[in-house]
């Protein structure tokens, strides 16, 4: 299991926790499709202004 270090409580906790469990420290993560859904309104946005 892969860990991340925890910059509330500096503790090891499992890479995938969006919420530390220990201290409750919310890791500033965007999940990637949710990029994905950015990117495709952005590539739609360039189409529309272009064609
Ligand atoms: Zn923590």
């Amino acid at each position: 299991m892969k860990t991340k270090e925890c910059p509330g409580c500096a503790m090891d906790v499992d890479e995938r926790a969006e919420v530390c469990p220990i201290c409750k420290y919310e890791f500033p993560q965007q999940s990637k499709s949710l990029q994905a859904v950015i990117w495709l309104f952005i590539l739609l946005m360039l189409f529309w202004v272009f064609f």
